[in-house]
């Protein structure tokens, strides 16, 4: 039998899997004693949880490039964590880590979990805990590894990102800039475009919620679009094929806009621009890149140091705020890399 310490670990469970909008039944809220690592484990204590888009994926039956959260499961989230009992050489007590640590507030693994979940120790002077679970962390390696590798950017093209604003989109803009691009945001609202703009130094944003997309193309993009970034499917992905130049590249990164679909994904109509175009549309999953994380890590270090790259984080507290934290995915209320702290320290 596992033996338990006296803490008591508050958990977030699936209950049930959503139809269209995930919603507060979908949850359940479990506490149970914390078990102690076994020979070769460690235990961690949850500082901060990253939310994503993928979370809603991960909570349908389907086939996907990971296995679906079971019901009744802790819901799967990647996180920064700090190890409180250590029974590894490699991980000491007061480590901080990352690694798929759950929505809850313990996680003990086996030596065995921390191998398949990719625990690793963060350097917390290259970033704030926040920064590792954005530009240092998941969303800022797709970005950088959508970008540079499917992207294949090129000094003077035109760049074109959608989600501008948020965790992905804010590395994306601004590596591309830093790459020599003219880099042009579609996001939702004045605000958000006014910071791509102002503040991350983007040459221009479309507010997609006060106007027509395609017109904004059209005046942004006055020699097409080189470079799409699509982290939203749906009516702006058709808008952006619209616009295309010749042997651009669309980068599939995700498609938020149809997560919470009850029909049939939004396929895209006008597809054949690319035939036009001789261009090409990919998809890419970050975790295929995981080998070369460090290397990515250092060089978007080495910008956020030398000022050249900015962050932002909206932080959430409490994990009893889950659900409903969660939504401000797709109601566009997070400003920033969606995170929420479930302990300071
Ligand atoms: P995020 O951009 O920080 O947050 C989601 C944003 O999506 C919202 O703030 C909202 O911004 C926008 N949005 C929501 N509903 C929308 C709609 N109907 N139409 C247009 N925009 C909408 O999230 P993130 O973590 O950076 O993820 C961005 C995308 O990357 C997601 O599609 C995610 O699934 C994908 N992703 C893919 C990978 C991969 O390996 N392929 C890895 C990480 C993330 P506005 O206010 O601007 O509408």
């Amino acid at each position: 039998m596992t033996a338990t310490t006296n803490i008591t670990n508050h958990q977030v469970r699936l209950a049930q899997r959503p139809v269209g909008n995930p919603t507060r039944d979908n949850w359940s809220f479990t506490a149970e004693p914390v078990a102690e690592p076994p020979a070769g484990g460690v235990l961690v204590k949850t500082l901060s949880l990253s939310l994503d888009p993928a979370m809603r994926g991960w909570m349908n039956d389907a086939k996907s490039y990971i296995a679906p959260v079971a019901i009744n499961e802790v819901m799967r989230a990647g996180g920064i964590g700090k190890v409180i009992a250590s029974h590894n050489p490699k991980f000491a007590v007061g480590d901080l880590v990352s690694a798929a640590l759950g929505v809850q507030e313990y996680a003990a693994f086996t030596e065995e979990e921390i191998k398949r979940s990719g625990m690793f120790r963060i350097d917390p002077r290259l970033g704030t805990i926040a920064q590792w679970l954005n530009v240092l962390g998941m969303p800022g390696m797709t970005g950088y590894f959508g970008l540079l590798d499917v992207g294949h950017p090129k000094p003077g093209d035109t760049v074109v990102v959608s989600g501008a604003a948020g965790a992905v989109g804010q590395t994306v803009g601004q590596l591309a800039k830093i790459k020599g691009c003219r880099v042009v945001g579609i996001a939702g609202g004045r605000a958000k475009c006014d910071w791509v703009v102002n503040e991350l130094g983007f040459d221009a944003c479309i507010d997609y919620k006060a106007g027509s997309v395609k017109a904004g193309l059209k005046e942004h993009c006055p020699k097409g679009v080189d470079v799409y970034f699509d982290n939203v499917g749906g009516e702006i992905l058709d808008d952006v094929l619209a616009r295309l130049a010749r042997g651009a590249r669309i980068v599939i990164c995700g498609a938020i806009s149809q997560y919470n679909n009850t029909t049939a994904v939004q396929g895209p109509k006008n597809y054949l621009s690319l035939l036009v175009n001789r261009a090409s549309m990919q998809g890419m999953v970050v975790f295929d890149y995981t080998d070369r994380f460090p290397v990515a890590v250092a060089e978007l270090a080495g910008y956020l140091k030398d000022g050249r790259m900015k962050s932002r984080e909206d932080i959430v507290q409490g994990l009893e705020t889950f659900p409903d934290a969660l939504m401000k995915l797709f109601t566009g209320e997070n400003f920033g890399k969606l995170v929420l702290q479930v302990a300071a320290d």
